[in-house]
């Protein structure tokens, strides 16, 4: 049975440089690319989408949660939904709109899904609850998802893994690596911290061990007779990924850049963060303002959504937002947020960036 290789954009940055990462580096995978639209994306990330598929030399599929419709996926939901608006808590359009139609894309075929969190990041993104899809992220140091890792490096897997030392060929068969892989984790010794002990020894060594103890299993990955990604060693943050995008010629979503706005005599800068819908919920108040500024023709439709009480924002409806007064506070409050702040380059996502942590991997990565 063959493998499929996918790779999700989902018009954020960190996917686009995946994607482009891994036709660099993997000429030779056979990655089907897809994004999900929601009907509600940005201009800009459509451009993004066209871009890459220059760059990639193939078609992004385009998946929509519902086809038959004549609204477009978001707009179907939501009515069915009684216009009951997404929220942080209750965030049906995530479901709805990205991962069923990705998982109905996939359907039953063994897939390798490829996901772009970075090495400077400290999240899982999103892990398919179907046993035939196992995602890799190629961006960090450790490729593996947690359910891996905590499989192999578990204490009942711990003499397996020392036949693996002996029989597998390691480029550095050391004592160290020995002892690591014969130490029991608990309270004083998590697992994580194994895990970096034995990744700062040798990474290529690490995923020779992971990849021979998956073979017996149902994984996907056991399915491959050799898995390129074995050798990876790369280790990427956030630098690396501008850097990709500009050296591609792809560019960088313009959402991302910076501009300077001006409240009672003092300068500041907005922009935007993420990926995903217009009216994303997961938006700090100074995108809504960059919004109602930069695209006045979305914020009022965002608008459009707000009623029978249901709003974007928890304590704040989008016409309060908008009032000139709290429009100069919520400046003021940036500027003071950023101010001090060092920043580099063109973005503002060092500011934004707890917040880029926030929300779905399905929609900001
Ligand atoms: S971008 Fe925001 S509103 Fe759109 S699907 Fe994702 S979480 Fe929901």
């Amino acid at each position: 049975m063959s493998v499929r290789h996918v790779l999700g954009i989902s018009g954020g940055k960190d996917s686009a440089a995946l994607a482009i990462y891994m036709k660099t580096k993997y000429p030779n995978l056979d990655i089907d690319y897809y994004t999900c639209d929601t009907g509600k994306e940005l201009d800009e990330t459509y451009q993004l989408i066209e871009s890459l598929e220059n760059f990639l030399g193939k078609k992004i599929s385009k998946l929509r949660a519902v086809e038959n419709s004549h609204l477009n996926p978001f707009d179907h939901y939501v009515k069915i939904k009684g216009y009951f608006l997404p929220s942080s808590l209750v965030r049906w359009c995530t479901r709805s709109l990205k991962l069923e139609p990705f998982e109905r894309y996939i359907g039953s075929d063994p897939t390798l899904s490829y996901v772009g969190i970075r090495g400077d990041e400290d999240r899982e993104g999103y892990i398919s609850t179907k046993t035939n899809i196992q995602s890799i992220f190629p961006f960090r140091r450790n490729i593996w998802s947690e359910e891996i890792i905590k499989l192999v490096l578990s204490n009942s897997n711990i003499e397996k893994m020392l036949d693996l030392f002996s029989s597998i060929d390691l480029e550095n068969r050391s004592a160290r690596l020995l002892e690591l892989l014969g130490q029991q984790i608990g309270v004083s010794f998590p697992m994580q911290q194994k895990l970096n002990l034995i990744l700062d020894l040798n990474i290529r060594d690490f995923n020779k061990l992971v990849f021979a103890s998956l073979r017996e299993t149902s994984y996907p990955v056991a399915l491959e007779e050799y898995f390129p990604l074995v050798e990876d060693e790369s280790n990427l943050v956030r630098e690396d990924i501008f850097r990709l995008l500009e050296d591609s010629g792809v560019g960088t979503p313009s959402y991302y850049k910076k501009i300077e706005f001006e409240v009672n005599g003092k300068k500041g800068e907005y922009a935007r963060s993420r990926s995903g819908c217009y009216f994303c919920f997961f938006q700090q108040r100074i995108e809504w303002v960059w919004l109602y500024e930069q695209h006045p023709d979305l914020f009022f439709k965002a608008m459009e959504y707000e009623r029978d009480g249901y709003t974007w924002g928890q304590n704040e409806s989008l016409a309060e937002l908008i009032k000139p007064e709290r429009i100069e506070q919520i400046k003021y409050e940036f500027i003071s947020k950023t101010t001090g702040v060092k920043r580099n380059g063109p973005f503002l996502l060092d500011i934004l960036e707890e917040e880029e942590e926030v929300g779905c991997a399905a929609c900001f990565l």
